[in-house]
C-alpha cells in the first residue's frame, strides 16, 4: 500500500502488566489488521529496565513501522481503541501498563497540540525507542535532520537487553 497516498510511521510499543510478551506480540498483529494500514516491518522485542515511579516490574519494547492512509488524529484514536482493548487502566503518570502505544514519527510532520506531539517528545533520549529504530530503520532522521543513529549512540544501551526471536 505504498502508493501516494499512504504515510510512513513509527510506533512505539510497551508492556510491563499481564504477560508482556504476549501484549506487545498481540499488540503488532492488531497494529497489521488496522483499518488502511499495513505493518511494514517489526522490531525484535527488547526488555527494558523502567522509567518511572516506584518499584515497577521490567518493561517489553518494540517498534513498528506502519504504512498507514490515517491521518495522525484518527491514527492516535486507533492506537487508543487497542490500548482500551488490552484493558489498559490509566492509574499514575508512568505508572504499570498492559499496553502502551505512542506515535514516535509520522512522515516528516512536526505536531504540538494537546493531545498530539510528533516526534514523540522523548524519543530523542529513550534508548528502548531508539535501539528498535535503528534496527528497522537504520538511516533514519528526525524532521530537523538529526539522525536516529546518533541519537542512539549518545544514549548507550543501558538497562535495554534485545530478545532472541520469539517462537
Ligand atoms: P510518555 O509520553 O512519556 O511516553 P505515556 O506514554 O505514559 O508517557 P500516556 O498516558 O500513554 O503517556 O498518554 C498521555 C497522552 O499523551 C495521550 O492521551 C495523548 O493524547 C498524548 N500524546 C501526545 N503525543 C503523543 C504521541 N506522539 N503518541 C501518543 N500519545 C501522545
Ligand atoms: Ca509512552
Ligand atoms: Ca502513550
Amino acid at each position: 500500500m505504498s502508493d501516494w497516498s499512504s504515510h510512513c510511521c513509527y510506533i512505539g510499543l510497551g508492556s510491563n502488566l499481564d504477560e508482556p510478551l504476549e501484549q506487545v506480540t498481540r499488540a503488532l498483529q492488531e497494529l497489521a489488521a488496522l483499518e488502511n494500514t499495513e505493518l511494514v516491518r517489526a522490531s525484535s522485542l527488547y526488555r527494558s529496565r523502567p522509567v518511572g515511579p516506584g518499584e515497577q516490574p521490567d518493561y517489553i519494547n518494540a517498534v513498528a513501522q506502519l504504512a498507514t492512509r490515517l491521518a495522525p488524529e484518527p491514527l492516535l484514536d486507533a492506537l487508543q481503541s487497542l490500548e482500551q482493548a488490552h484493558q489498559r487502566e490509566r492509574l499514575e503518570r508512568w505508572g504499570p501498563r498492559t499496553l502502551d502505544l505512542d506515535i514516535l514519527l509520522y512522515d516528516n510532520v512536526r505536531l504540538n497540540t494537546q493531545r498530539l506531539r510528533v516526534p514523540h517528545p522523548y524519543l530523542p533520549e529513550r534508548n528502548f525507542v531508539l535501539l528498535p529504530l535503528l534496527e528497522i530503520a537504520p538511516e533514519l532522521s528526525l524532521p530537523d535532520g538529526t539522525s536516529i543513529a546518533s541519537l542512539a549512540q549518545r544514549c548507550g544501551n543501558e538497562g535495554l537487553i534485545k530478545l532472541p526471536p520469539q517462537r
